[in-house]
């Protein structure tokens, strides 16, 4: 893959496929993680002297067609007044995403400058399946540049016109964060360290049974549900970036809203706990497959409870690993805390993907905290993946050399360590 470092960019226009998809609360950016990942790059690009084209999504608008999606947003107009103010320079943002003011921009922009396309998922042809629809704003889009510079790595794992399809149009090359991203999740697919323990949580177990799968060693990915069961279609390829059968981990410790499918898949009572009813076929294999394989699995033994999904909801501790009717688990007990902590003492490569309680109540902070404090004790290569893992690491306040890498992406490094070839990555090795 050719680094966008080594690219002579100077007075040339580069179109850089950023990944700023960051939270917003009240229309306000509530953690800029991923738009400071995305500076080296353009700070890279704009000091060689090259004038900058940001483009990226934010949220799923929806709609039947550009106006609508438009219409409903959201605009990245927050994104570009935070980059502005961390690049400390202007950022014009387009109006649209590969039209007029797009084209306007791109024409009259000077050596140094930066823009912004507005909200690349306004263009319903972004996610298209079809490639011609693609392709044709894949055109617009390279129209608007000399070179394209992939540097997403959040949205790697989609095969969408400006990660797969308009990299293939222009001369290309892969941005720091790529690289960087690329290089930590390498070392977590060959040959980790071991022990090699990974926590899981978060909210679904339908989007993360395929990479529990691969981790506990089935012999294919447990089908999964229609929402999640469209496996990219793509070409192989001998330079392959990583091997398709990644190792298996040592331990696994599931936890958060995927949890209760697993308990309840034992014959454990949930409550009105997040529960996958229809995966439960799936989490029985899964956890077959583990025993089989060796892998522990490691479950909740003991709950933080409330009544209903809120902020000020009375937290409760429940000994046991059933849940009582009426009450929800929200977050991991005591004893659970103290449990994965035991089983992290030794680890010497962690995967964490997903938190495991809802860190956003902060009465249900807790399981999140200790768990993100008992792996930043490991000493070891230490990996968070996941949108909002990254977000409540930040929160948590611990010393910036906490884990050894925080990932921008949550669907496209657990892609990663699937084994699967993600799109963005493949547009990017391809010569030129
Ligand atoms: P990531 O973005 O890191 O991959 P996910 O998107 O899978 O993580 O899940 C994050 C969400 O999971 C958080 O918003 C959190 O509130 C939620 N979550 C964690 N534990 C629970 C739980 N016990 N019940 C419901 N939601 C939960
Ligand atoms: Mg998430």
């Amino acid at each position: 893959m050719k680094r966008a470092e080594d690219l002579e960019v100077r007075g040339q226009t580069v179109l850089v496929r950023a990944d700023l998809n960051v939270p917003l609360g009240a229309g306000a950016i509530t953690d800029d993680g991923r738009i400071r990942a995305s500076l080296p790059t353009l700070r890279d690009l704009l000091a060689r002297g090259a004038a900058v084209i940001v483009c990226a999504h934010l949220g799923r608008p929806t709609g039947d067609g550009y106006a609508a999606r438009a219409a409903g947003g959201p605009s990245l107009r927050p994104v570009a007044d935070r980059l502005a103010e961390l690049l400390v320079q202007p950022v014009t943002l387009a109006d649209d995403v590969a039209g007029e003011s797009a084209r306007v921009i791109a024409d009259t922009m000077d050596a140094g400058e930066v823009a912004l396309l507005e909200n690349v998922r306004f263009e319903p042809a972004e996610t298209s399946k079809d490639d011609e629809v693609r392709g044709e704003l894949a055109g617009r889009l390279a129209a608007l540049a000399d070179v394209y510079v992939g540097d997403g790595f959040g949205a790697m794992h989609r095969k969408h016109a400006s990660v797969y399809d308009a990299p293939l149009l222009l001369p290309h090359a892969a941005g720091q964060l790529v690289l960087a991203e690329v290089a930590v999740l390498r070392q977590l697919t060959t040959g980790p360290a071991r022990p090699y323990v990974v926590v899981l949580g978060g909210a679904k177990v339908s989007d993360k049974l395929a990479v529990i799968g691969n981790l506990v060693g089935s012999a294919s990915p447990h089908p999964t549900t229609p929402a999640s069961a469209s496996p990219h279609p793509t070409t192989p390829r001998s330079a392959s970036p990583h091997p398709t059968t990644p190792p298996k981990a040592d331990r696994l410790l599931i936890a958060g809203g995927m949890a209760y499918t697993f308990l309840a898949a034992q014959g454990h009572r949930v409550g009105d706990s997040m529960l996958q009813a229809d995966q439960i076929p799936q989490v029985t294999a899964v956890l077959a497959d583990a025993a089989r394989a060796g892998v522990e699995l490691v479950l909740p033994v003991d709950h933080v409870v409330a009544d209903r999904f809120a902020a000020d909801a009375r937290p409760e501790v429940v000994p046991g690993p059933d849940i009582p009717d009426g009450t929800m688990g929200l977050d991991i007990g005591p004893a659970t805390i103290d449990l994965f902590g035991r089983k992290l003492a030794d680890a010497k490569t962690v995967f964490w993907n997903g938190p495991p309680g809802v860190f956003e109540f902060p009465a249900f902070a807790a399981g999140t905290r200790a768990v993100a404090e008992a792996i930043s004790a490991v000493s070891g290569l230490t990996v968070v993946g996941g949108g909002d893992s990254a977000a409540a690491v930040r929160h948590l306040d611990l010393p910036a050399d906490a884990f050894t890498h925080i990932s921008t992406g949550g669907g496209a490094s657990l892609e990663y360590l699937e084994g699967r070839e993600l799109p963005g990555l493949a547009a990017l090795e391809d010569g030129t």
